[in-house]
């Protein structure tokens, strides 16, 4: 499969010069970041969550508990909850006009029509207003890879449902996911890197389960590089396109 170590990617390759064409998607991670002066926290909710919109991930971390308010840039800036206040039982405690406000009336202002925000802890109120004055919205970015079909003009993307949970840090792990689905097929090379193919590819059962190498015949030049039983068998009809892309033609 043509993945590599994400990091040192010339921006050009990213592109896909000619010489040089991408086998694999890079995506990223939008994560907030606490602006707390000094936190650098990242929201980062369950692991396996990712963000390709931070004002989604901002929504997120909304959601949990993380303070959320517009700045004077008009920006969102997030806090995260180490800096909040809790009640005696743990539990925030939320702004309210009538009565539970911020100590420190320049940050009240920032909360005017947001009732039921958590608010800061008193110790904490000058760096949540320095960070409200000051900071845009602020997201930590963490690309990633996802590897692409191989086939010719196909470019299915492995893993890509719409709010996919899977993602893959480096070339090794997304070769060991596609290898493991046993939904694509991924063949070795002519240049001993794997080359993987997505489901379209593959021959299915009448009851549309993939069947594997081990229980059908391959064209002699597929079955030399097919050697492991379990995959699945790739379609007599894409046979040829598929050991154009291993031969490199
Ligand atoms: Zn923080
Ligand atoms: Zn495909």
């Amino acid at each position: 499969m043509h993945t590599r170590a994400i990091l040192g990617i010339a921006p050009t390759a990213i592109r896909g010069e000619p010489e040089n064409i991408m086998r694999y998607d890079i995506r990223h991670f939008h994560r907030p970041v606490c602006a707390f002066p000094g936190c650098g926290n990242e929201y980062d909710g369950d692991e396996a969550e990712w963000w390709t919109d931070p004002y989604w991930a901002l929504d997120q971390a909304w959601e949990d508990d993380w303070l959320v308010l517009d700045g004077r840039h008009d920006e969102p800036v997030c806090i995260c909850p180490e800096h909040l206040l809790y009640d005696g039982d743990g539990r925030l405690v939320r702004y309210d006009p009538e009565g539970v406000v911020p100590e420190t009336a320049a940050l009240a202002g920032f909360y005017e029509g947001h009732v039921g925000e958590p608010l800061p802890d008193p110790d904490c109120e000058r760096g949540a207003l320095d960070a409200l004055l000051h900071s845009e919205l602020v997201t930590a970015d963490h690309p990633f890879l996802l590897p692409i079909c191989e086939y010719p003009h196909c470019g299915a993307v492995f893993a890509d449902e719409p709010f996919g949970a899977m993602w893959y840090p480096d070339e090794d792990a997304a070769e060991t996911a596609v290898h493991d689905s046993r939904r694509w097929a991924m063949i070795k090379g002519d240049d001993g890197e794997c080359h993987a193919f997505c489901p379209l590819h593959v021959l299915h059962d009448g009851d549309g389960r993939p069947v594997p190498v081990g229980r059908t015949v391959l064209p002699p030049a597929l079955a030399e590089r097919c050697t492991d039983p379990r995959p699945p068998a790739v379609r007599p009809s894409c046979a040829d396109d598929v050991l154009d892309v291993l031969r490199g033609e």
